[in-house]
């Protein structure tokens, strides 16, 4: 079974930074082609740009907000002006923030829904039906292993994410038969600026919880992104891969 990538077009949400500049920078290694969005830092994406360039890979970001269906569309457009079709979409932008229930407006709501479960929505809908034309594709959503374990001043997150757990359970039905697998991750507390945003009292609180006594590395969650991806992965549906350091045993 192959991780291989060769061939392969690859679409990564969020790629300029943390776990997702880990996954563009894994799926470039293994020989994929890979155009990702961003939200806006577009120093942090000509640094990967160059980055990815430099070792020979086929590899550019662009900015927008996945969760306005205006621009997700012009982002998916452009792709399509390059590529016939998108072999693999990862749906990892995101964005955190801790607020006690009672300080969430409905504006702080809407926008951890909309850029986390709007935006998978928005995103997957551009791809979904040419991967089930084709008989080919992958999708891999990123959720948290805050979907399942809840967390102190995360109630907007935690139903985000697990809003996106019952998104990819439900959809892996309608693709598994036509070749299009869809899947997601479950990562535990990884040290990129979303941790680093959180109160020191909720990232001591979570350390104390690890099993594992540390945060994860992005590098430690983008090989189970590659396994999904990839033809390695070809039996999972519907799943969530879970590396977490031991927080939700499943
Ligand atoms: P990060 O380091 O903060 O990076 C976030 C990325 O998403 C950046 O590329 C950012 O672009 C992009 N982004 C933010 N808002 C966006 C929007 N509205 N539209 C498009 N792109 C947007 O985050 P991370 O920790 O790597 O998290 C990646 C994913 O893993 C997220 O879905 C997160 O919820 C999930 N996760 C993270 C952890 C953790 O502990 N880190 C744990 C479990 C799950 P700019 O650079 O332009 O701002």
């Amino acid at each position: 079974m192959s991780f291989d990538l060769t061939g392969k077009v690859a679409v990564v949400t969020g790629g300029s930074r943390g776990i997702g500049r880990s996954v563009v920078e894994t799926f470039i290694r293994q020989g994929a082609a890979v155009r990702y969005c961003h939200a806006g830092d577009a120093a942090r994406a000509a640094d990967l740009d160059g980055a990815m360039s430099e070792v020979g890979g086929d590899c550019r970001g662009r900015e927008c907000d996945v969760s306005d269906e205006t621009a997700v569309q012009a982002f998916f457009d452009a792709v399509r002006d390059e590529f016939p079709f998108v072999d693999i979409l990862v749906n990892c932008a995101g964005i955190g923030g801790d607020q006690p229930f009672g300080t969430i407006t409905v504006a702080d709501w809407d926008r951890m829904i909309g850029v986390h479960l709007r935006g998978t929505f928005l995103a997957t809908r551009q791809v979904f039906d040419g991967m089930v034309a084709r008989g080919y594709g992958r999708i891999i959503n990123f959720s948290s292993q805050l979907a399942y374990k809840g967390g102190p001043h995360l109630a907007h997150y935690c139903a985000a994410k697990a809003g996106i757990v019952g998104f990819t359970r439900a959809l892996s039905y309608e693709g598994a038969p036509h070749g299009v697998l869809v899947n997601a991750i479950a990562p535990g507390p990884v040290e990129t600026e979303l941790l680093m945003a959180l109160s020191d009292g909720w990232r001591s609180m979570k350390k104390a919880q690890l099993p594992i006594g540390r945060f994860g590395q992005p590098g430690e969650i983008a090989p189970a992104v590659l396994l999904l991806a990839s033809e390695a992965g070809s039996y999972f549906v519907g799943q969530t891969l879970s590396p977490n350091g031991g927080d939700v045993m499943l």
